[in-house]
């Protein structure tokens, strides 16, 4: 059976060393800093904030959440970031999405100053990523590139299938295993033959949405598997692949929840150790850029 791929243990792994850099910047005077900027209720966005505010300060980053009310107007969500954007204490800014409806997304994530844009969602760092320049990474994909070069090593000539072409997962996915010269596939939702594709990857990486959208047979014997699907089903929070099956016939899977989910938040703070670097004037931190 399948080796699993533990992402908690990773993530955890990943954070304490964070800390380590974090008490070195601090013996030079420099404290990074997090502000995560929430609108409206949603419930699970509040979670996430909850949960990436506890992490940030753990690590002994400075940390700010800043909520407000779901009818704020976009005016005053601009202004709001434009004082974070001056504030040189703060290093990473994140605005939780989704935004409501009122908003423009695109234009709320556009305004945030590239070098803190720790999410990677602004179009410079889009741009920076596809031309395989030095970028702020989107969280969840860097997570996902972090586990498999640990369990894989090279992904040189490599075949990769990514299903799902979302801006926030399928699309930085697929640059980064290019960017590692993996051979690349991306399959939608218009996607035919999706079965066949899948077949042929030696890494396959499902960012659907969909419970147990992946088959078993789907897989090729010995694939390295990622699962970054959350979904909540009667039974509990699942992946987007039927994991009870896949896992006789992977190489190695990564579980939900305790594979994609842990690491993600881990990148956010690897990704604000590195906007702090930046700012001042020093080397990427070892180990957390693509
Ligand atoms: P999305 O809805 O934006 O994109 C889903 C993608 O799946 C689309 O590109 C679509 O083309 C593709 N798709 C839909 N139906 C398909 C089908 N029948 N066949 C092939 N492709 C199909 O979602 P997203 O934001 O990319 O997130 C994907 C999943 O990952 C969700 O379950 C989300 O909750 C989860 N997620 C997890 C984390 C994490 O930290 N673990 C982070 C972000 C997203």
């Amino acid at each position: 059976t399948a080796h699993i791929i533990d992402g908690k243990a990773f993530a955890a792994n990943l954070r304490s060393r964070i800390a380590t850099q974090v008490s070195a910047l601090k013996e030079r005077g420099i404290t990074p800093g997090l502000a995560v900027v929430l609108v409206g209720e949603d419930p699970a966005s509040q979670v996430y904030v909850r949960s990436k505010g506890k992490m940030t300060v753990e690590v002994g980053m400075n940390s700010w959440q800043h909520k407000l009310p779901a009818d704020t107007p976009e005016a005053d969500l601009l202004a709001l970031i434009d004082t974070l954007n001056n504030d040189p204490a703060v290093n990473g800014i994140l605005v939780q999405l989704p935004l409501p409806g009122h908003m423009d997304e695109s234009a709320v994530i556009n305004s945030i100053a590239p070098e803190k844009d720790v999410d990677g969602f602004t179009l410079l760092n889009v741009g920076l990523l596809a031309t395989g320049q030095k970028a702020m990474v989107p969280c969840t994909p860097l997570g996902c590139l972090m586990m498999l070069r640990d369990h894989l090593g090279s992904l040189s000539g490599k075949r990769a299938v990514v299903i799902g072409r979302s801006n926030i997962v399928g699309k930085p996915m697929a640059q980064l295993l290019l960017r590692d010269s993996a051979t690349v596939t991306i399959a939608h939702s218009r996607t035919t033959d999706l079965e066949a594709i899948c077949r042929e990857a030696d890494i396959l990486v499902a960012a659907v949405g969909r419970a147990h959208f992946v088959k078993a047979d789907w897989i090729k014997p010995g694939a390295t598997v990622i699962d970054v699907g959350i979904n909540r089903t009667d039974d509990g929070l699942v992946g987007d692949v039927d994991y009870a099956e896949a896992v006789k016939v992977a190489g190695a899977i990564t579980p939900v929840p305790g594979g994609v989910g842990p690491m993600t938040i881990a990148c956010l703070l690897a990704n604000t150790l590195t906007a702090t670097a930046r700012a001042n004037g020093l080397p990427d931190p070892e180990g957390l850029t693509p």
